[in-house]
């Protein structure tokens, strides 16, 4: 894990000033981070049965693909609106300035699914909330919750679904 660590990037005020951003493009780009991501990740959940991996648009693409691939699970995007080409369900949530949208394909989980949603950064926890929501509402077996970096001090935890099941590889 601390090579992984070793690799993040904190970029000051982007997008906008006071955020720290947690850059992970240096974390992906680095074949051994990478894989050892993937490994990490999967190793979570190997005895879970987990079925399908929800990965959360666009970061979440990435470690949610290869989390899936290591577990032998299928992968489902959750995107931002007017992406998905068939019928969707759509949960909207607040964010700092006004409202954001996502949407997943209405036939992506089926309630024989084990379902583990995926993103990069806990943050607030409103986009996990919605996504948690979304997925709930098809009724899989059991959903697990996954991000590979959780910032603490902004207490995402605490917002996130009472009976949620959360993991963070990193937590600073
Ligand atoms: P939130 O809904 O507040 O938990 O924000 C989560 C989304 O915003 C995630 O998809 C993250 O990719 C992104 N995000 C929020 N804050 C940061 C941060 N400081 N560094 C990197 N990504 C962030």
């Amino acid at each position: 894990m601390e090579y992984i660590k070793s690799k993040i990037r904190d970029v000051y005020d982007f997008p906008a000033k006071g955020v720290i951003f947690k850059d992970l493009t240096t974390v992906f780009k680095d074949a051994k981070a990478l894989h050892q991501i993937g490994v990490e990740l999967a190793d979570l959940y190997r005895d879970k049965g987990v079925t399908k991996v929800v990965g959360i648009e666009s970061r979440g693409f990435i470690g949610g693909s290869i989390a899936a691939f290591e577990l032998n699970a299928g992968f489902v995007p959750v995107r931002k609106p007017g992406k998905l080409p068939a019928d969707t369900l759509k949960a909207s949530y607040d964010k700092e300035y006004g409202k954001d949208v996502i949407e997943i394909h209405r036939d992506a989980i089926t309630e024989d699914d084990v379902v583990v949603i995926h993103d990069d950064v806990l943050a607030t926890g409103g986009t996990m909330t919605a996504a948690y929501n979304l997925v709930k509402s098809m009724n899989p077996k059991k959903i697990y919750i996954n991000f590979i970096i959780e910032l603490s001090a902004l207490g995402g935890r605490k917002n996130l679904p009472a009976d949620a099941d959360v993991t963070s590889l990193i937590v600073c």
